[in-house]
């Protein structure tokens, strides 16, 4: 009896063992049925190539909002946008002209000239972004424009002081205007709005951006005795003034010690070199970031004749000849002829803004 009694609980002892065995064993089985459960659930593979690992990796990564009826190519889209760098996203902000603060250089003897050109033309598609800066108090101008004219009490002579004293005060303006883009331009460029706010909406205002067209080919060499390496000259690259170029709003708080409050001037005195190159100077040779170089920008330095038909359309600044070279100017189709429009402006407005009243119909054949 209790031989057959130390039998049976030697059984139940092994079989209790047996028992917590197989329950040990079984643990990890039902983690794995437990654990989808309480997470989301996985996406169906893509329908075009469902299957493969790569694809059940890459969509572990998409967010749960995805939406189920997303077609395929937006799907793709969309896990690209989701493995984006934070910066790259962050420069896919949206860009409204708006952000932008546009000065256009003039002088006094320009006013009735050249800027009303202006005003005609690409600057009543732009009012509240586009600031004037010039030297003398234009009454007329001051009703045209009100405080969107500044009058920098700059000399009126086309001096290297003259202008790096205007550049000097449409940096700090600038500045103030808490705008995210610096677009510089002269009172001879015709700025095209739209083409300007697809280059600029490429980049983040917050990363350190200048872009403009080189007006050598080759770096322009500085004499500097103040550089930390020993060195007493600098090589950078500028972009020419005359062309217009623009700077992200992170780029120019950076320039602040040797551009903001007057010391714009005193650095160009330091370099004797006129306001772009000291632009550059600052960029380039002080602190270190490269210009981005656009051939869509455009001064009367180059060959303009040779941007023709469409393609001139697609720049973000063109410029025309002085009175030394009147025949350097764009060729655009006869909205106008040459002689009602010698610069070409008229016609490159025309052919963006039909419907400006001024601006014969045009009939397409
Ligand atoms: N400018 C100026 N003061 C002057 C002469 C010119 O501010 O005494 C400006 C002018 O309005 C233009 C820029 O400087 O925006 C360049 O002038 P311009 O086109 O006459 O000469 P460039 O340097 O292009 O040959
Ligand atoms: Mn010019």
């Amino acid at each position: 009896m209790s031989f057959s009694c130390i039998k049976l609980s030697k059984i139940c002892f092994l079989l209790s063992v047996i028992f917590c065995a197989v329950l040990l064993l079984l643990i990890p089985k039902f983690q794995a049925i437990w654990k989808p459960r309480s997470y989301p659930q996985p996406q169906p593979p893509l329908p075009f190539n469902g299957s493969s690992n790569s694809d059940i990796t890459l969509q572990s990564g998409l967010k749960a909002n995805r939406k189920m009826n997303e077609s395929p190519i937006n799907r793709l889209d969309n896990l690209m946008k989701d493995h984006e760098e934070p910066a790259l996203a962050s420069a896919k902000e949206k860009l409204q002209l708006k952000d932008i603060f546009i000065a256009v250089k003039t002088t006094r003897k320009y006013h009735r000239t050249r800027l009303n050109l202006l005003f005609q033309t690409w600057i009543s598609q732009a009012k509240g972004q586009t600031f004037i800066f010039t030297d003398w108090d234009d009454q007329e101008l001051r009703l045209r424009a009100g405080d969107h004219v500044i009058n920098t009490n700059c000399s009126a002579v086309h001096t290297r002081q003259a202008l790096c004293c205007k550049m000097s005060v449409e940096y700090d303006k600038f500045l103030e205007s808490g705008r995210k883009w610096f677009c510089h331009v002269d009172d001879d460029n015709y700025v095209n709005l739209h083409n300007l706010l697809h280059l600029l909406s490429a980049f983040s205002h917050s990363q350190d951006i200048y872009v403009g067209r080189p007006s050598l080919d080759h770096p322009i060499e500085a004499a500097d005795h103040v550089r930390n390496d020993g060195s007493t000259t600098a090589k950078f690259w500028f972009a020419t003034g005359g062309a217009g170029f623009c700077i992200s709003r992170g780029l120019a708080l950076k320039m602040s010690p040797w551009a903001s409050l007057g010391s714009f001037i005193s650095t160009a005195e330091r370099i004797r070199l006129p306001d772009d190159c000291t632009i550059g100077y600052i960029i380039e040779g002080l602190l270190e970031v490269k210009l981005l170089r656009s051939p869509l920008f455009h001064s009367h330095l180059e060959n303009l004749q040779q941007l023709r038909g469409e393609a001139v359309l697609k720049q973000v600044t063109l410029s025309y000849g002085g009175p030394e070279n009147r025949r350097n100017v764009v060729s655009v189709g006869e909205v106008f002829s040459i002689q009602q429009d010698p610069t070409r402006f008229k016609s490159v407005h025309c052919l963006l803004y039909p419907d400006t009243g001024w601006c014969p119909s045009l009939t397409v054949n």
